[in-house]
């Protein structure tokens, strides 16, 4: 990797960060188009076709498209999303949208979910271009608005809308290539290659109860203490366990002392090690091996003196692969038991988990142009219990990882607390590695 790309990745990212491009939900939040902007003057180079589509104004995503020369080869989408989450500047130590570089890292909210990946990505694309890359598969740059809030004006739009230009069978996205800081009993750098990612079954509850006066509540039909009752009920239900496939792969790969194996492969055990792991862990553990039941907005009743006939209660639902939403609505049924019958079920979303085999010619690319910037590297399958846009193209057949590489310097541990976090940064030794992986897995991958 030339100096000069490295560079350029630095400058974009920070170009990025403080375009200040923050998701906060609403529809006229983000403000996409000013990456649009960046990226495109980024790109504009002789022989690169860049497109932007938007779905509303504002939002735009953009596409770099380098064609193949043979129909019947594999298409090769990088994906990265341009908005961020917002970040409150007082818990941080430095400017979260200053991009400012400090001691070989660029500080600001983006620097690892997912600016790093959207620079990097492009930094490739436009050397491959600038060298006048002529592959058999197809290359695809798309940098897309909206992935904090669903994809609405972002991936969903421009899967469903613009597959002629976005289209591809094979896809990567956010994110992997951390270094594991977990024990492990076998050399190599442990990183985590994320083939799939649970779904997400969001539920809003109404629970009805009869108004009357407050001064007199004996025998009330109370809704705002019924939906206390439920909600209580719902963050202390324990779902069954259930050991996945993805898990059970993950856990063998990462080669765990024998005492921390045998709690992670039974369904017995889990659960009482989680106190002895570190919180992430214990975290992301629980929710690797289970569907999670996450009672997160409660609202209800409209004035003191007056006994409550409304409340509505929002559940965030997070649940494994092979799970139906029927499946999944019966837990939730169970774990309210008889108050089930007080509660209409007002919305239920329905975005079942998604995954891509970990066997296929993408991985064994990855897995060598790793080893070839990284020699100690062992990818290890990983299932992320969030969810990212892989998951529209995984729904339309292709198979989508989440990757990139880290710098080794940065454990998993660390990586995650930035996520969302304060004092989000990255080093650029990141992007200089992530740069390169991209560059050598398109030559490779689409020769
Ligand atoms: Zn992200």
């Amino acid at each position: 990797m030339t100096d000069v790309a490295t560079g350029e990745a630095t400058e974009l990212l920070q170009q990025l960060i403080r375009n200040k491009c923050v998701n906060d939900g609403t529809p006229d939040s983000g403000n996409e188009d000013r990456q649009v902007a960046t990226l495109g003057s980024y790109l504009d180079l002789p022989g690169a076709e860049v497109q932007s589509f938007a779905k509303r104004d504002g939002r735009g995503n953009l596409v770099l498209r380098i064609e193949g020369t043979d129909k019947k080869a594999p298409t090769l989408l990088l994906m990265g999303h341009t908005d961020v989450v917002p970040a409150n500047a007082s818990g941080w130590q430095r400017d979260p949208f200053g991009g400012e570089l400090v001691d070989g890292e660029i500080w600001g909210r983006g620097a690892v979910d997912m600016l790093n990946l959207t620079t990097t990505m492009a930094v490739a694309a436009k050397q491959l271009v600038r060298e006048g890359f002529r592959p058999r598969g197809t290359l695809v740059y798309l940098a897309v608005a909206d992935e904090e809030n669903q994809g609405i004006y972002g991936a969903e739009f421009m899967t469903e809308k613009h597959w002629d230009a976005v289209g591809a069978d094979h896809v990567i996205s956010e994110n992997g290539g951390v270094r594991s800081d977990l024990p492990t009993t076998t050399a190599g750098l442990k990183l985590n290659l994320t083939i799939a990612e649970k779904g997400t079954q969001w539920v809003n509850l109404r629970v009805k109860g009869v108004p009357g006066h407050g001064s007199a509540p004996y025998a009330a039909d109370n809704a705002v203490v019924k939906a206390a009752q439920i909600v209580a009920r719902v963050a202390a239900y324990a779902p069954p366990v259930r050991l996945h496939e993805i898990w059970r792969r993950y856990v063998a790969a990462m080669a765990f002392p024998p005492d921390l194996d045998r709690s992670f492969t039974d369904a017995e055990r889990i659960d009482a090690v989680l106190p002895s792991l570190p919180g992430g862990v214990a975290k992301l553990v629980h929710a690797s091996t289970r569907n999670t039941f996450s009672p997160n907005v409660l609202r209800g009743g409209t004035k003191t003196n007056v006994i409550a006939d409304e409340a509505l209660v929002e559940i965030d639902i997070r649940t494994l692969p092979d799970e139906s939403r029927d499946d999944v609505r019966a837990l939730l049924q169970d774990a309210i038991g008889d108050l089930w019958s007080h509660v209409e079920l007002v919305s239920e979303s329905d975005n079942v988990s998604t995954a891509s085999s970990f066997d296929t010619p993408l991985k064994d690319v990855l897995d060598r142009v790793t080893r070839s910037l990284l020699p100690e590297a062992v990818l290890v399958p990983a299932m992320t219990v969030g969810a990212t846009d892989n998951r529209f193209f995984r729904r339309k057949g292709a198979v989508a990882y989440g990757y990139g590489l880290m710098s080794p310097e940065l454990p998993m541990s660390q990586f995650r607390s930035m996520f969302h976090g304060r004092d989000e940064r990255v080093h650029v030794e990141s992007l200089r590695l992530s740069t390169e992986l991209w560059v050598r897995t398109a030559r490779e991958f689409l020769a």
